[in-house]
């Protein structure tokens, strides 16, 4: 395909042939598709359905409004999430895209003037809710209108398999019967197989082309951490982010409170969001997060969905999330842009115990329950793996990785292992001895040959196991559980208030027919280590002296516009072309031109202002 920029020109005067490289780069301003980004348009434009699975941050929007715009009619997106449409329909509008929104929220004369866009052709994309689509009243209203294509995005929303299940999603299954001969395309950053199948299958998308790519997000640099401190922790890792807007996700609405207010205290300006907040709140929340920037936001999992922040760049967990798929959809959230961006978890034993109770307190069938729990030491031996994180996370969704990505923490700074077969042994027979019954706390306890009241009564004190184990630290100890319980040696049994149990292939390692190697703990405490960590992932970090200046003035323009027009500054311009400009320096329009993100509406609207700031830098 070609790339060059300086063919723009002539594209203007070729305006009725909507072909959809030339609408690409006039008006999104992208010189190229992207990865598998022209296959879906090309199967789309030419009628046919397809199923889009690619990552966070690849381009999905891409793939169903540029077909929308090059086939007659409107495209029709189906959005689980009104507080977003808003954002959307408003960052096409700056692209000089006639769209709109249908939801609850809309006044009557808002309400109106969308039927009328539609009954006079005068619009090329609307978004509505799953609830709407499917009633009379949206049929009628669409009537004898012409429609492009039918897009449902986030469709991993119809699997009941998935973390954000809608059972709104199901009655879309009936739109191909309804419309047929309209093309659809269902797009989701879902990797789980399970819940793909569900796609095709509840949506009746069985004749669509399906359209994958590879889930790794190079961007993103992981890091996992043994829980010591967690507040110090935190903040070590949000002090690399100064000015920079990210998540810490928080398994409950009380640590969430907590934790924003604490961040407070300590100079980090932090807002909550959880379920459980009044609505105008929890908005104003969110807008704040999408709008401001350097803003961290302290949320439960009720946070994401639909989210399309550009430079989110860091997620933190403390605590464990419940499945490799929530950590990976959690954490994608960070670095869109395509930027360098950290992510960050801390996590310890209690997580397991605490964890494993939510599942077996569900009230779950005794199968979902085993999956559950399976997909739980999932992501416990990716915390625990000695190798490199992002193959760990690869691999779980069957993507073969060779390792060594050099951009997580265990690339950056190899852990060592260590022969732990005899320590196994040991802690295993602690299990054992006192009739597996009792949690980590206690049988670190009767390793170290600690007497307090419990090993006394129990009469712990007089067995073999007693006081063998004095040769490892209490912190060395929790770790060897955890590994255990990562590698399936052991289990945690919630209905007797976690008490670690035997796993049939712990009798291996017992007869020392499985040798059995361990990671060693880091040093927690004290100050970060530079090497363990990535660089401060920071759009400014690639920037250096005058660049890095300008960059920060365009930056201030860039909010006073966003301000005004009351839109998020990334509807504006997102960093990607902030930093380009900076770098770059155009001092015209044939050269603004030529930055990618920089179209034919957003020229017009803002290319002089932007303009001026880089000229007053140039002096
Ligand atoms: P997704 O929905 O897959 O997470 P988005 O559609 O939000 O991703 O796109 C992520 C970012 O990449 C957006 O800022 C988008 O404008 C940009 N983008 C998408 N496609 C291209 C492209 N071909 N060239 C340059 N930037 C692109
Ligand atoms: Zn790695």
């Amino acid at each position: 395909m070609p790339q060059t920029t300086n063919r723009i020109d002539s594209l203007f005067e070729n305006e009725g042939a909507k072909n959809p490289l030339a609408v690409l780069k006039q008006v999104y301003g992208y010189p190229a598709f992207r990865g598998r980004q022209a296959e879906v348009v090309e199967r789309v434009v030419s009628g046919g359905d397809a199923v889009v699975l690619f990552p966070t941050g690849a381009g999905k929007s891409l793939c169903f409004q540029i077909p929308a715009l090059c086939r007659d009619g409107i495209g029709i997106v189906v959005s689980p999430l009104i507080a977003l449409m808003r954002d959307q329909v408003e960052a096409l509008r700056q692209l000089g895209v006639r769209a709109a929104a249908l939801n609850s929220s809309l006044s009557r004369e808002e309400y109106v003037e969308v039927r009328r866009a539609i009954d006079r052709g005068e619009l090329d994309l609307l978004y509505v809710t799953p609830e709407r689509i499917v009633t009379s009243g949206f049929k009628d209203m669409i009537g004898n209108a012409r429609i492009a294509l039918f897009a449902i995005d986030e469709a991993h929303c119809v699997s009941q398999w998935g973390h954000d299940f809608r059972p709104e999603y199901r009655e879309l299954g009936r739109l191909g019967e309804d419309y047929p001969g309209v093309p659809r395309i269902a797009l989701t950053a879902t990797a789980d197989p399970h819940t793909r199948e569900d796609i095709i299958d509840k949506l009746g998308l069985h004749s669509a082309e399906v359209f994958t790519t590879s889930f790794d997000r190079p961007n993103i640099s992981y890091e996992i951490v043994e829980r010591d401190q967690p507040r110090q922790q935190l903040l070590r890792f949000l002090s690399r982010h100064e000015g920079s807007s990210g998540i810490v996700y928080c398994l409950s609405r009380a640590k969430v409170e907590d934790t924003a207010e604490w961040l407070n205290t300590q100079g980090v300006r932090a807002l909550a969001y959880h379920a459980g907040m009044e609505r105008p709140i929890r908005d104003a929340h969110q807008d704040a997060f999408l709008k401001e920037e350097g803003l961290c936001l302290v949320a439960t999992v009720a946070f994401g969905m639909g989210i399309d922040k550009p430079n989110v760049r860091y997620v933190a967990h403390l605590d464990l999330p419940g499945s490799v798929e929530a950590y990976y959809q959690e954490t994608g959230r960070a670095g869109r842009d395509g930027l360098p961006s950290d992510v960050w978890m801390a996590y310890g034993m209690a997580d397991v115990i605490q964890r494993g109770r939510m599942i077996d307190e569900g009230g779950s069938s005794d199968e979902v329950k085993r999956v559950e729990r399976a997909k739980l030491n999932a992501l416990l031996a990716i915390c625990e793996t000695p190798g490199c994180r992002r193959q760990a996370i690869l691999a779980h969704f069957g993507e073969p990785h060779p390792g060594g990505c050099g951009n997580c923490d265990t690339c950056l700074k190899p852990v060592e292992t260590w022969d732990g077969s005899e320590a196994a042994i040991k802690a295993l027979a602690a299990i054992y001895r006192t009739g597996e019954r009792f949690g980590t706390g206690h049988l670190i306890d009767v390793l170290l040959g600690v007497e307090n009241e419990k090993t006394i009564r129990f009469g712990h004190v007089d067995m073999p196991v007693f006081g063998v184990g004095k040769e490892l630290s209490s912190k060395t100890w929790q770790s060897v559980y955890r590994q255990l319980l990562a590698a399936g040696l052991v289990s945690v049994d919630h209905s007797a208030f976690g008490a670690l149990r035997l796993e049939p292939d712990a009798r291996a390692v017992f007869r020392r027919e499985r040798e059995v190697r361990f990671r060693k703990d880091r040093p927690t405490s004290g100050k970060a280590s530079k090497g363990a960590s990535a660089s401060s992932a920071n759009a400014r970090s690639i920037l250096v002296g005058s660049d890095m200046e300008l960059f920060e003035a365009l930056r201030v323009a860039r909010m006073a516009i966003a301000k005004e027009l009351s839109v998020p500054p990334y509807v504006v311009f997102p960093d990607t072309t902030l930093v380009a400009f900076a770098t770059d320096r155009p001092t015209s329009h044939k050269a603004l031109l030529g930055i990618s993100g920089v179209g034919q509406s957003k020229l017009e609207r803002y290319g002089d202002a932007f303009l001026e700031v880089i000229r007053s830098h140039q002096e």
